[in-house]
């Protein structure tokens, strides 16, 4: 019996909802699912899931090593998830008992691009729970920034870029034709709307072809064209001043010594 039936693919962050056809209780194809808020398309990853939940070599059951781990040949057993889930679990506290919770690392696929991403709060809240301070994490360069540089900077994360009301959308070090499809099927519905898309990096590929403007910065020189575009804005007076006395460091003095911001105790008369 073939059955038609909407869902969304589970491997990135991007969740791009998708029609999937399943034929005998086996996933035969994978289409896009346009009405859903993501289903604009599906990139080869996507389009590969019938492959990747068939494969041979697909993990679905634990296995045990029952050879040292210097062993070439591990020795897999295949155990019940009530043995596996029990045996970690005793070896947890075990450790846990002995030295601490700290003593345990933990370690996770990137949320980003692997089905991690709808259990990654949950992997964490054990972490916490448990008491360990270890999280391992396989970040992409592009994501470390994106999910910690804006929080340990200004206390909040980057936010959601509202492209549906953006006049101008800037994608600097951000190619979501690439990594983030549900995000470039909406900059494209933005484009036709009328708004402008500049794409800034080295490479082209991606979205860079789909841009009003690509500015293709040798690596390691994007300060510089922000530095150039800092000047130019304030040279030719076309930044809001307002906003940026109000709501940016920009007005604070800065000692020329340091570098560093002036605290008002370190002025005369503090
Ligand atoms: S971008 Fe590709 S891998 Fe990611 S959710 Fe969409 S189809 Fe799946």
């Amino acid at each position: 019996m073939k059955e038609q039936k909407p869902g969304y693919c589970t491997l990135c962050r991007s969740r791009c909802g998708s029609l999937n056809t399943v034929e005998n209780e086996k996933l035969v194809a994978v289409e896009p699912l346009p009405g859903h808020p993501t289903g604009g398309a599906l990139c080869a990853k996507g389009r590969a899931a019938p492959e990747i939940a068939d494969s041979p070599r697909r993990l679905t059951r634990p296995l045990r090593r029952t050879r040292p781990k210097d062993d070439p040949d591990p020795g897999w057993t295949e155990v019940t998830w009530d043995e596996a889930l029990d045996d970690i679990a005793r070896r947890m506290r075990e450790i846990a008992d002995a030295h601490g919770p700290q003593a345990v690392a933990f370690a996770a696929t990137t949320p980003s691009g692997t089905p991690m991403v709808d259990s990654i709060d949950w992997v964490e809240r054990l972490v916490r729970a448990f008491g360990s301070p270890n999280l391992l994490y396989a970040v992409e360069n592009c994501g470390w920034h994106k999910d910690y540089a804006h929080e340990l900077t200004f206390g909040a994360d980057i936010g959601a870029p509202d492209y549906d009301a953006a006049d101008l959308i800037i994608l600097w070090g951000h190619n979501p034709a690439r990594t983030w499809l549900a995000q470039a099927t909406r900059i494209a519905d933005a484009r036709r709307r009328g708004a402008r898309v500049v794409v800034i990096d080295p490479k082209r590929g991606g979205s860079g072809q789909q841009c009003d403007l690509w500015l293709g910065v040798r690596p390691g020189s994007d300060a510089a064209l922000a530095l150039g575009a800092l000047r130019h804005l304030i040279h030719e007076r076309s930044h809001d001043e307002d906003f940026v006395r109000s709501w940016t460091n920009a007005p604070y003095l800065v000692d020329l010594a340091t570098g560093r911001l002036v605290r008002s105790a370190e002025l005369p008369g503090h």
